[in-house]
């Protein structure tokens, strides 16, 4: 264990904290290692984590092509139809299917893959999901594709703090109550006290264990 792998213990360790403290039991923390080096991930597993969340499709090629992984790679930024065939031998999870194009291009690229719908609650353009009428139909087309469903995810709006996100965060619960899946991956580290008392099972976290990211400007995509 180096030094900066006790630092993302101790500090995923007041993540766990925050859970409890909210009220959480048996809620993963998916360490979000976007912007961060490979060492972010390894340093992670290290700490516990079974799987990282990536955003950015030539940044998880790059970081984390031709190695074999002992964690698994969730994809949770905006996923483009086109970048699939790159991300197919490399990701575990999708957690931001939204429409059916993409449900069509994982089924061809990706057979059975895992996924999660994401859904949208806050209509705050250019951060995908699908709404929540349409998530039912959703599910069946992505069923009948033959991928497997785990669950639902959700993005809080980026304004009004956390407590902003709660009507979006438990309308998103009571759907995935309503259509019978398991995962609820919602809340990141601003909000993730609100998002497990509105019953996430998943939290999504970045900055909490890593620090600051660099401005997105400055990153190649
Ligand atoms: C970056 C990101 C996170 C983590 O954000 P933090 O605020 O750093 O915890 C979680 N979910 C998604 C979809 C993200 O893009």
């Amino acid at each position: 264990m180096s030094e900066y792998d006790d630092l993302v213990a101790e500090r995923l360790a007041a993540v766990r904290e925050r859970i409890t403290r909210a009220g959480g039991v048996g809620v993963t923390v998916l360490p979000v290692t976007k912007t961060f080096g490979i060492e972010a991930c390894w340093a992670a597993h290290r700490a516990g984590c079974t799987a990282v969340g990536e955003n950015y499709a030539q940044e998880v090629a790059a970081k984390l092509g031709g190695q074999t992984l002992p964690f698994g790679v969730h994809f949770i930024g905006q996923l483009q139809t086109n970048k699939v065939r790159q991300l197919a031998p490399l990701v575990t999870v999708y957690e931001t299917v939204d429409r059916p194009s993409l449900v069509a291009e994982l089924a061809k690229r990706a057979p059975g893959a895992a996924v999660l719908l994401q859904v949208s609650t806050v209509g705050e353009v250019g951060k995908g999901g699908c709404p929540i009428a349409d998530v039912p139909a959703l599910l069946d087309t992505a069923r009948a594709a033959g991928l497997e469903v785990r669950g639902l995810m959700t993005v809080g709006p980026t304004e009004g703090g956390p407590e902003a996100a709660r009507p979006g965060f438990r309308a998103v619960r009571a759907l995935l109550d309503r259509v019978g899946l398991a995962v609820l991956s919602m809340g990141m580290t601003d909000d993730l006290e609100v998002a497990v008392q509105e019953g996430s099972t998943q939290v999504r976290v970045g900055s909490a264990l890593f620090g600051a990211r660099p401005p997105l400007s400055t990153l190649v995509r």
